[in-house]
């Protein structure tokens, strides 16, 4: 059995209108992130460590401004399709979202919840974290959101 690891890292801007999804969850905010999609910081820097894992290249490759699905939980279904068909499976994935707005732990659970779904894995086996940056920078000054993850996966061979 072999471990590949890969990380990824998202950032985008925030507007104050729509609404805030990450981790594929609605956050109760008066900001939204932009995008071509919904702007999800968080499934996209996970997208990335999973195929980079993989050596499958990376976000870009499979999703380019003509032709994304608007919905980031749905990019991370194709590239789950895309591991299975590659003959590996979710080992772990770790991550943090940067923000000042609000407190990512109230969310954190739901947000486990819904990527392990689309995963097919243990919401345990996905560890996200909250960090702010003490007010510094475009991240301190709320013009936008990062997120960094880490995935490990498996493969029979
Ligand atoms: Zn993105």
């Amino acid at each position: 059995m072999n471990i590949n690891v890969g990380i990824g890292f998202d950032t985008h801007k925030l507007k104050k209108s729509g609404d805030l999804i990450i981790g594929g969850v609605i956050i109760n905010n008066d900001y939204s992130l932009e995008g071509d999609s919904d702007g999800d910081v968080l499934i996209h820097a996970i997208i990335d460590s999973l195929l980079g894992a993989a050596g499958l290249g990376d976000i870009g490759h499979y999703f380019n401004k003509n032709n994304h699905p608007k919905s980031s939980l749905k990019m991370l279904k194709k590239t789950n399709d895309l591991l299975i068909n590659n003959n590996f499976v979710v080992n772990n994935i770790d991550s943090t979202v940067v923000c000042e707005q609000f407190s990512i732990k109230e969310y954190s659970q739901e947000m486990k919840n819904e990527i392990s779904l689309i995963l097919c894995i243990k919401p345990n086996q996905i560890n996200i974290k909250g960090k702010s940056t003490d007010g510094l920078g475009f991240l301190g000054e709320m013009k936008g959101i990062a997120a960094l993850a880490i995935s490990s996966l498996l493969k029979d061979n």
